[in-house]
């Protein structure tokens, strides 16, 4: 596996790979949801192209008074997950590899990003979008694989290669969970005990409220649920078109009930499918 730190290595390594290269973008602290990403990045690879990972905790994404310093950064860790799934190359840039000091242009999907995170987020999406824009510009994958379980996020990064013509093939992988339904995600790891109890209680909640058989009936019920976890305090919950993240109201194309919840100082998000009116 290399291991690149500057921009002009892991361009030089997938200029030079055979195609086609996989990309799976990550902030690191990798848990098995990633590995299952990039299992899958390998099996689209095959044995003749290449998988790359990038590990880059993007400062640009977070906010003012969000967790970027106290984002958990496990090198050992990660190291050890890349090798173990196969990962050809794995690009970890320090931030002043990523943005010249005086860095001022900027990618942002301006529709899609007003929507749930984004409302809660501002900039967020602006951030990720202008990273992974800089990754595909650096790396040229074909294809790159996103988890499901940052939805709009994925949703997003569709609308900037349709927009831009990125010439890239963006995968989604469902959402890995533990046996208890909570999605597996590096921020887990600050939920305190007795949060950590409650969190199933989340994917639960989005799994009963959508059998209702309205919009109405499955946003009442979802709330209803979710002010039963102890300790939470819902941020949004909105049964969205899966591809516009423009409120649900008709039912007939593809949907996702997402939702945002506090648990203590944590903010967790999840999301599921929910079926349309036959
Ligand atoms: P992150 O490191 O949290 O930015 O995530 C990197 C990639 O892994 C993103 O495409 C995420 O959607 C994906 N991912 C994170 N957690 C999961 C999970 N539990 N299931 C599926 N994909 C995930």
């Amino acid at each position: 596996m290399k291991i690149a730190k500057t921009v002009a290595s892991a361009r030089a390594f997938c200029q030079k790979a055979a195609r086609p290269v996989v990309l799976v973008p990550t902030m690191g602290a990798l848990h098995h949801g990633h590995g299952a990403l990039i299992k899958k990045a390998r099996r689209l690879a095959g044995k003749d192209g290449a998988v790359a990972v990038s590990i880059f905790v993007n400062p640009t994404q977070f906010g003012p008074r969000e967790d970027f310093s106290k984002y958990p950064r496990r090198w050992e860790n990660d190291l050890a997950v890349c090798r173990s799934g196969g990962v050809d190359l794995l690009f970890a840039p320090a931030v002043g590899e990523m943005y010249a000091k005086d860095h001022s242009v900027f990618v942002d999907a301006s529709s899609l990003s007003q929507h749930l995170c984004g409302a809660a987020r501002p900039g967020h999406f602006r951030g990720v979008c202008s990273v992974v824009a800089r990754l595909f510009l650096i790396l040229q994958p074909d294809l790159a694989v996103f988890g499901e379980k940052d939805w709009q996020q994925l949703a997003i990064i569709r609308r900037m290669v349709r927009d831009l013509t990125f010439p890239v093939r963006i995968v989604g992988h469902p959402t890995i969970r533990e046996a208890d339904g909570l999605a597996v995600s590096s921020r887990n790891a600050y939920l305190l005990p007795a949060e950590r109890q409650a969190a199933p209680g989340i994917h639960d909640a989005l799994r009963r409220a959508a059998r209702g058989a309205t919009r109405a009936a499955i946003l009442k019920e979802g709330r209803r649920l979710i002010g039963k976890i102890p300790g939470a305090r819902l941020d949004y919950l909105e049964l969205v078109e899966a591809e516009t993240l423009e409120p649900a109201k008709n039912r007939v194309r593809p949907m996702r009930l997402a939702v945002a919840v506090f648990l203590g100082a944590t903010r967790l998000i999840d999301n599921i499918a929910v079926s349309t009116r036959s």
